[in-house]
């Protein structure tokens, strides 16, 4: 029977029971729950060797959105995130669009942008020429660097070359177009970028500085849509307040940042907890929305003939199943168990689908009731413990506030001391 990512009051469940919807889920093993319960599980040794000057470990609480059906297949979702209410409305807005058929997604190929800048070129539209009448020569020694990535069909597919005007001259600037299948790619495209410098240099007579990924990956875009029904959102007045919102932030950049980080605030959580670079993303994402000379959204809703919601998110996608951190962090290894994604592109297309989930929600209760009830409802057990809460009065000093609406650390003093009277 095909597994359903619908849990409710999934919450509301001890940790026993959440672990063992998950290990049943994702078929994890006894050790990958065990890993998962120990909060410490990121060894001294394996940490030493990610980075560099390690002096400990950086937990962050890691949890699933549920209810995602994405091509009428059912994910849970690990998200990584320190921000409340972020997870809980994934799973809010992920079961509204269940109500309209789930998200439908779609990829291009995985393909990286390498460039190698040239400068100190006598002739730079003769150079151009040069460089694409070479285009096969280059292409194949790029292709060298990487038997590995061949084997799989990636490596060095195309190549391009744009003179550049800057402040210091003109510049030629060679592409290279690397198809990375399931890397991120970084390692594999700048290795090939380093590798054709020199020919290039002999070919153009110039000096190449820069060798390097870009992470404005617009040849490897994911994109995901869905409708949404009137009835599951509260009516057709919450179906043109998103829309609304959603022209004020295509409107204007201001809107269009935050609106933007709405959907990253998902998109974000599932990248680092599965051990993928998500400055890649951030950056991409970014310069994305600016592409066409202006700051503007990356998705857009709009209300349909039926007065139903329809959406769609397009950002570019540079996520890998392999390379970077991901097979050695032992939680990021569990975390793409439970994700359940057979190559980088589906990846893509899932955190597509779970950006626009998130945009959704945020976007719903900002054109209704505002964030701040169910965010510091959430908040407020940090409130809590920042004020010196502990144990059982963690829960007892939140609730206070959210029934008086004052969700202050001052407050969350007052009450505690009011509380430890009492006892
Ligand atoms: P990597 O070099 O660790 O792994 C990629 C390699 O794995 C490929 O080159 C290939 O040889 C091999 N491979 C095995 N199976 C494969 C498969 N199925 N599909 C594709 N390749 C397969 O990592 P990477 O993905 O090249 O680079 C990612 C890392 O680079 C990240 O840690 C990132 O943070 C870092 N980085 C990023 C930037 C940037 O974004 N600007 C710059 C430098 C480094």
């Amino acid at each position: 029977m095909a597994k359903t990512s619908i849990v409710s009051g999934f919450y509301k469940l001890p940790l026993k029971e959440r672990l063992a919807i998950i290990k049943d889920f994702a078929g994890l093993t006894d050790e990958e729950i065990r890993l998962l319960e120990n909060t410490g599980s990121l060894p001294f040794d394996v940490a030493d060797h990610m980075v560099e000057n390690v002096i400990g470990v950086f937990p962050e609480p890691l949890g699933v959105g549920v209810n995602f059906l994405i091509n009428g297949k059912d994910y849970l979702i690990p998200m990584a995130t320190e921000e409340p209410s972020v997870i809980a409305a994934a799973g809010y807005a992920a079961k509204m669009v269940r109500d309209g058929g789930g998200f439908h997604t779609s990829s291009t190929a995985p393909v990286m942008i390498g460039q190698i800048q040239i400068v100190g070129i006598k002739d730079a539209k003769a150079a151009k020429k040069q460089v694409l009448d070479a285009k096969a020569v280059i292409i194949k020694k790029a292709n060298d660097q990487d038997q590995v990535l061949n084997s799989f069909g990636g490596g060095a597919k195309d190549m391009d070359a744009k003179i550049l005007d800057t402040s210091l001259g003109q510049m030629l600037i060679v592409e290279l177009y690397v198809d990375c299948r399931d890397a991120m790619g970084a390692n594999a495209v700048n290795t090939m970028a380093e590798a054709v410098a020199p020919q290039l240099e002999q070919l153009t007579g110039g000096h190449v500085y820069l060798r390097i990924i870009s992470n404005l990956a617009t040849k490897r875009l994911a994109k995901a849509w869905c409708t949404v029904p009137k009835e599951s959102l509260g009516g057709e007045a919450v179906v043109d307040g998103i829309a609304y919102a959603s022209a004020f932030a295509e409107a204007d950049p201001y809107r269009a940042a935050t609106h933007n980080k709405g959907a990253l605030n998902g998109i974000i959580a599932v990248v680092l907890a599965t051990g993928n670079d998500h400055r890649a993303i951030e950056a991409g994402a970014h310069a994305y929305a600016a592409l066409k000379g202006r700051y503007t959204s990356i998705s857009k809703w709009t209300k349909n003939k039926n007065g139903d919601l329809d959406g769609v998110i397009e950002l570019p996608m540079a996520v890998g199943l392999i390379g970077g951190a991901v097979k050695t962090h032992p939680i990021a290894r569990i975390a793409m168990k439970i994700l359940n994604v057979k190559s980088a592109n589906e990846f893509g297309e899932v955190l597509a689908a779970v950006g626009l989930a998130q945009n959704l929600a945020a976007l719903r209760a900002l054109s209704s009731e505002g964030i701040q009830r169910g965010h510091m409802s959430l908040h407020a057990r940090n409130i809590a413990v920042t004020a010196g809460a502990k144990d059982a009065m963690i829960d007892l000093v939140a609730a206070q506030m959210v029934k008086e609406r004052k969700v202050r650390v001052d407050r969350a003093k007052e009450i505690l001391d009011e509380l430890c009277k009492k006892q």
